[in-house]
């Protein structure tokens, strides 16, 4: 069930690069200093060899982290963290 959503969402969460298209790497998501409940996430373009930050929900800072890291939690014990 949560597979299937990180699944469908990775369609919707690429983030290509303003510049030349080419879809984008999440690095990482960083607290935002004004608003808590928001996220600065980073993203790289290899192609330009830039980042790029994103003021985000911390919601969708999550799915892109758990795009980032796929199956990090599929060996160990069934993921206990499902909301
Ligand atoms: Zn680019």
């Amino acid at each position: 069930m949560t597979q299937e959503l990180v699944q469908s969402a990775a369609a919707e969460l690429s983030a290509p690069c303003p510049q030349c298209r080419v879809e984008m790497l999440y690095v990482t998501a960083l607290p935002h200093a004004h608003a808590p409940q928001m996220r600065r996430t980073v993203f790289v373009c290899y192609t330009c060899n830039q980042t790029r930050t994103y003021s985000l929900s911390a919601a969708m800072a999550e799915a892109y982290a758990a795009l980032a890291a796929p199956r990090r939690v599929q060996k160990g014990a069934p993921a206990t963290n499902a909301r």
